[in-house]
């Protein structure tokens, strides 16, 4: 039996993985500090045998005991909100964490895969985004915490390839979504599909016009699955090249959701990528991979799971509140 270490595991993307390597027959270690992640993503798993859990934060060493065939480093915040209200720990999940982790798989001589992010292309001036593509990034600016710690993650994941000769996967996931989203994480689904279930205006930011692309998350976990099965170790894209306008999204969610809810206008945020969509040529030619599930569908599936959240729960929500950030 294949033994899997996932970190973010009681995350978004890394509890979906917990249930694809159990379903694929592995023993699954789960690693989270519950910082962002909640522990109802997994529990399910908590009686399975090939499922164990530890509560740890990957900044400080890792011990595991026993071998391990993959290590999935997926800990990380991953929202805007999130690298303003822990930004250090942004930083050093990314920088510190991937580097006990590289050392830890060193040791075990297990593959190791990091999740990078469309991100390290910035504000892209490329478009669509394609792997050769540097990036735009504001070092200095709100999201540089996050950009920054996954561009360093990506230098030295190579380093440990180039130097010890590590087997590692970098897989640069474009904005995805599904069930088990925080509703409260300040991103523009569960945002709007919070405000639609509450009775509230949906708020977009800026004009609307700037664009992103989402990716079911089924789609998402096998395209890095199959990438982690590959023997490419250079930076992929997974995403769903479907773009839209965050506008013409937010009257999409109008229709889908059956409220009669307006769309207001709020400042767009400092830095706030004013268009995103990847190009997947190489994740379809290398892996045989492209995204299958529609918008209309993810979206219908994503909104029935928030429908499932408790009326407590819906009324947890934050807002996002950019008035200090776009001083700056
Ligand atoms: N956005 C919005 N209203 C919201 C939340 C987000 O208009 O209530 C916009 C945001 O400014 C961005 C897009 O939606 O242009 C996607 O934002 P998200 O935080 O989901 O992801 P990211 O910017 O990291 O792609």
């Amino acid at each position: 039996m294949k033994r899997t270490l996932i970190t973010g595991a009681a995350g978004f993307l890394g509890s979906h993985l917990c249930d694809r390597f159990i379903a694929e027959g592995h023993e699954v270690i789960a690693m989270d500090n519950l910082i962002t992640g909640d522990l109802k993503n997994i529990e399910h798993l908590f009686p399975l045998e090939q499922f164990t859990f530890y509560n740890h934060d990957v900044t400080n060493f890792v011990h595991v005991p026993g071998n391990l065939d993959y290590i999935l480093h997926f800990a990380s915040p991953a929202s805007p909100i999130d690298y303003l209200k822990i930004p250090i720990q942004t930083l050093k999940v990314g920088a510190l964490g991937t580097h006990n982790l590289l050392g830890l798989a060193k040791e075990k001589n297990a593959r190791f895969m990091i999740a990078s992010t469309s991100e390290i292309y910035g504000d892209p001036l490329v478009h669509p985004q394609t792997e050769e593509y540097y990036g735009n990034v504001n070092t200095i600016g709100p999201r540089g915490v996050y950009d920054e710690a996954k561009r360093f993650q990506e230098s030295i994941t190579m380093a440990y390839h180039r130097f010890h000769g590590l087997d590692t996967r970098i897989v640069r996931i474009f904005n995805t979504y599904g069930p088990r989203m925080r509703l409260n994480d300040g991103r523009v689904i569960p945002a709007f599909m919070g405000q639609a279930l509450r009775g509230e205006d949906l708020t977009v930011f800026g004009d609307g016009s700037q664009t992103r692309s989402f990716c079911y998350v089924d789609d998402e976990i096998e395209g890095i699955y199959r990438l982690l099965m590959s023997d490419y170790t250079l930076p992929v894209n997974i995403g769903n090249p479907n773009e839209i306008t965050i506008k013409d999204f937010a009257e999409e969610i109008i229709k889908l959701t059956g409220t009669d809810q307006k769309i207001i206008y709020k400042p767009l945020p400092k830095d706030d990528p004013m268009q995103r969509q990847p190009d997947i040529t190489k994740a379809k030619e290398i892996l045989g991979w492209e995204p299958k599930v529609g918008r209309e569908e993810g979206m219908r599936k994503t909104f029935e799971f928030f429908k499932g959240l408790s009326k407590d729960e819906l009324e947890k929500t934050e807002h996002r509140d950019f008035s200090n950030h776009n001083k700056k």
